[in-house]
């Protein structure tokens, strides 16, 4: 695919494949995909005693505002009202954003007014701070986009922070928060924080690719460890980037990799079992997460979401997962950290990455150059002599130099 065109949409992304290699019977049955929704779940939220909608609403598509340019991003946050009545009205209840994620928490507080008991709200002081009278400040702030005198859930969004502990024990006594939680890529982080005692709640990257059977050399116990640790501890467990981070649809732009036309040819042959669903099953199965916070672009989406809810991971569907993450593992990221050790030079190379995917899979062009250009000259891929010790670390096998080459080229 061309680095320049822009990402697609879930939806977009199926028409485009019903046009080009499905056919109208593919078209038909994803009309009716979201027909077979199932009633919305929920689970206990851990020692918070919240009962959460399995799926929910996750807000990374507020990245987009400049890749989009101000025409495109005002489509999405006009539409984002819609997508959370939708999501409302099928029984999910809760949203999760950040400071960050632009103009977000304004948009959901305007739109939530009326239905606020319908919601709980997870914030974050995105990016992380350091000071305890930031993160006051910050806080401050989310509750008056929300419209609110209280935040169900803050967390420390990307890595922990003592001053964010410190700021929400003041915050929680003050009534302004109720519970404390940790959004972190590295499952050990989260764990030392329950250990602890200090989470209510964490916030996982947890999906198909992250367990993939060929990452063997990828420490499968330290997330499955972790969720089992959170449920001993009763600490409430959402995974996030269910779908992979919406690596599928731009990756899928490459159809002449053979692996991506057999999966093609697969979803033609599951009609509406499609990949998106498929991949929220397989994170809803196991017993210790408690809810998916899944990025919607559209209101369609937000239904094709909620009628995975309740339904049961088949043979076919893992097939399905198999496949894709067949063809995708090689260029995924885990973010696992476990290559930073490795590199003389210090690049950070998760982080890099991170940048590529926001450009790459994400589309999020401008927000990917932007937080390049923060990182110190001396940490960039410019100081990489290529002597391919993070490769040799990477227990999921990338090839991580010609990744960060080109991570440079785009983001330069
Ligand atoms: S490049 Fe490999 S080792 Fe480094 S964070 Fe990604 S998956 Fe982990
Ligand atoms: S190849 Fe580059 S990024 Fe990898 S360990 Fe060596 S210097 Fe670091």
């Amino acid at each position: 695919m061309s680095a320049e065109q822009p990402s697609l949409t879930r939806r977009h992304f199926l028409e485009q494949s019903s046009a080009a290699a499905l056919g109208a019977a593919w078209v038909a049955h994803t009309a009716q995909a979201p027909g077979a929704s199932a009633e919305m779940r929920y689970r206990r939220f851990g020692k918070t005693e919240l009962k959460v909608s399995e799926i929910g609403l996750g807000c990374a598509t507020g990245l987009k505002s400049r890749m989009l340019g101000p025409e495109g991003f005002n489509r999405y946050r006009e539409e984002l009202p819609a997508i959370l009545h939708k999501l409302l009205d099928l029984g999910g209840n809760f949203v999760a954003t950040g400071r960050g994620y632009h103009d977000t928490e304004e948009i959901l507080g305007n739109a939530m007014k009326g239905r606020r008991q319908d919601v709980i709200i997870f914030t974050a002081p995105d990016p992380p701070r350091d000071d305890v009278p930031t993160i006051i400040q910050c806080c401050e702030e989310s509750l008056g986009h929300f419209h609110t005198d209280c935040i169900d859930c803050y967390f420390s969004h990307g890595r922990w922070s003592e001053a964010f502990y410190e700021a929400a024990l003041q915050l929680r006594q003050q009534g302004k928060i109720r519970f404390i939680g940790l959004s972190s890529h590295v499952p050990a982080e989260h764990r030392a924080c329950v250990e602890a005692g200090k989470l209510d709640f964490v916030f996982q990257p947890y999906n198909y690719m992250a367990l993939a059977k060929w990452t063997e050399k990828f420490d499968r116990n330290d997330v499955e460890g972790l969720f089992a640790y959170c449920k001993q501890q009763d600490v409430g467990v959402i995974s996030m980037k269910p779908m992979t981070g919406h690596f599928v649809p731009n990756w899928a732009k490459d159809r002449s990799n053979p692996l991506v036309a057999k999966l093609l040819a697969q979803l033609q042959q599951f009609g509406a079992e499609h990949l998106y669903q498929a991949l929220l099953m397989w994170v809803l199965k196991n017993p210790n997460v408690c809810c998916a916070a899944v990025g919607m672009s559209t209101v369609a989406e937000a239904v094709e979401d909620c009628a995975a809810v309740g339904r049961r991971l088949a043979q076919r569907h893992e097939e399905l997962l198999e496949l894709y993450a067949e063809a995708a593992t090689g260029d995924y990221c885990r973010m696992c950290e476990t290559c930073i050790p490795s590199c003389p030079a210090g690049i950070r190379i998760p982080d890099v990455m991170r940048y590529r995917m926001y450009y790459k899979n994400y589309g999020h062009c401008d927000d990917a150059r932007e937080l390049y250009a923060a990182v110190p000259a001396e940490r960039r891929v410019t100081a990489c002599t290529e002597c391919g010790a993070c490769q040799q670390a990477c227990p999921n096998g990338l090839a991580i130099i010609d990744k960060l080459r080109e991570a440079h080229r785009l983001l330069a």
